[in-house]
């Protein structure tokens, strides 16, 4: 059976799949009454599994995205983005989530140069839109052109950015897939609680989003993030 990645090749639309604007819009059509499983079980029927690329942040809530995900493609292929500022929690939680999901995880990181000019310059201090750029955003372009549709995790409750995207959105040319984006935060953690599902470990000690050490702290939903700067994103879904 042919399928977008079968058929879409024109990457005159400059986007990843070489979908135009009105095939994007009529995906959205077809799946905005799906819920979020059957979302993606229908995104690996209409795309070719292997152009299909996941990430996860393996932050406060991710057991519950990845437990789907795992059920429906056991051999799907997760992106960690390792930054190499995250907390010590943050790498043992991505074990431990990859094995009991039995996750096919891949790291992705910074050019080492790039990365210790981050460090000595301490860019998450003086310039956090540029080290975003080096730790997270240029080690996920550097695959990027590998796949069709990069599938990710946001929900339209986490920030104002957020609550403006759609199912399917095309950001730096490729076609973006925000499954659960509708999900509400009661859902999610009915989800988490239905299926005994384990939190990141520092969301017991007040964490309520967890992302880079230099760029964290307590707080509700996202407001320990980047606290005293302007930035609510770190460039990855911008
Ligand atoms: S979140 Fe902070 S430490 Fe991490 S890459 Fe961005 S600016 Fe750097």
């Amino acid at each position: 059976m042919s399928n977008y990645s079968d058929t879409a090749t024109d990457h005159s639309q400059h986007n990843s799949a070489g979908l135009n604007t009105e095939a994007i819009h009529e995906l959205n059509q077809r799946y905005r009454s799906l819920n979020f499983e059957d979302r993606l079980h229908k995104l690996y029927e209409d795309f070719l599994p292997k152009k299909i690329m996941v990430t996860s942040s393996f932050a406060a809530t991710s057991a519950y995205f990845l437990h789907i995900i795992s059920r429906i493609r056991p051999d799907q292929i997760i992106h960690f983005i390792d930054t190499g500022f995250h907390f010590r929690e943050t790498l043992l939680y991505r074990d431990y989530l990859g094995g009991l999901f039995h996750l096919k995880i891949v790291d992705l990181k910074a050019d080492d140069y790039q990365h210790q000019y981050s460090i000595k310059e301490k860019l998450y201090e003086t310039d956090p839109d540029f080290c975003c750029t080096i730790n997270k955003v240029n080690p996920l372009e550097a695959i990027k052109s590998d796949y069709d549709i990069w599938v990710s995790s946001l929900m339209s409750w986490q920030t104002g950015h957020r609550s403006n995207l759609d199912i399917f959105d095309v950001r730096r040319g490729i076609i973006k897939f925000n499954p659960m984006i509708d999900v509400t935060r009661r859902e999610r953690d009915a989800y988490i609680r239905e299926h005994k599902l384990p939190f990141h470990p520092l969301v017991a000690e007040g964490y309520a989003s967890i992302g880079c050490v230099h760029c964290t702290a307590k707080g509700k939903e996202r407001c320990g993030r980047w606290q005293g700067k302007p930035k609510t994103e770190c460039g990855l879904h911008l």
